[in-house]
């Protein structure tokens, strides 16, 4: 499979937002996995990194990125940098793209493919995501990619007025993608669509 095959696949999968299409189109996926899955880089599938993680499936990175309904101007919180993959989408689609892992390893890997890619606007940090980046101001946007029974409630209040916040919540082997629109201090909320994500952990990760 080649990129322009898993766009076509995208399409027909439901995705109509043309930017995130063609960010999905500009990110080589076979730069974000591991040498031996290469081949399959353009398999709409999510396939294992290191350190027991995964990098998630095409469809479902395209789906929440289009939920998020980015412009340019807007600055975007991710939670769980994994590979890096998704927040290369996201850099193509908003100003700046702040991004937190608890692995140093997948870090290291992330912050190699950023510079190769020159992704110049991603910040990235070692660090449990569930406090969110307090020393910055509130975000217009904010993406989980890993999976929580509620939305932890840091990452709720660094939501601007407004902003938009979409994860996947429920049980392990019951998830919806939850987008989130703050108003005030009301948070509406509405589920999108089933998903299978890690599960989100509190911490900095022990092992490397
Ligand atoms: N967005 C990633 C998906 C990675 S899987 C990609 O495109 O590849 C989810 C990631 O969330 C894992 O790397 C996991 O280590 C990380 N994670 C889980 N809990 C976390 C937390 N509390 N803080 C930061 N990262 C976390």
């Amino acid at each position: 499979m080649r990129v322009v095959e898993l766009i076509m696949a995208l399409r027909a999968a439901g995705i109509v937002d043309k930017a995130v299409l063609g960010a999905l189109e500009r990110v080589p996926r076979d730069v974000f996995v591991t040498n031996e899955f290469t081949k399959r880089a353009y398999e709409n599938r999510a396939l294992p990194i290191a350190c027991g993680q995964t990098i998630s499936q095409p469809f479902v990175v395209a789906m929440m990125t289009e939920a998020l309904c980015l412009t340019p101007r807007l600055k975007v919180l991710e939670i769980g940098t994994g590979s890096g993959y998704q927040s290369a989408v996201l850099s193509h689609l908003s100003r700046r793209v702040y991004t937190i892992e608890r692995y140093r390893t997948l870090l290291k890997s992330a912050d190699a493919r950023f510079e190769q890619l020159r992704l110049r606007n991603i910040v990235t940090r070692l660090g449990d995501g569930m406090k969110g980046w307090p020393e910055q101001d509130e975000f217009d946007r904010i993406i989980v990619t890993a999976g929580t029974q509620v939305c932890p409630p840091a990452l709720l209040s660094q939501l601007c007025e407004g902003g938009l916040l979409v994860a996947p919540i429920g049980p392990p082997d019951g998830q919806f993608v939850t987008v989130f629109r703050r108003e005030g201090d009301v948070f509406h909320q509405h589920k999108l669509a089933p998903v299978r994500f890690v599960p989100l952990i509190a911490g900095i990760a022990s092992a490397l």
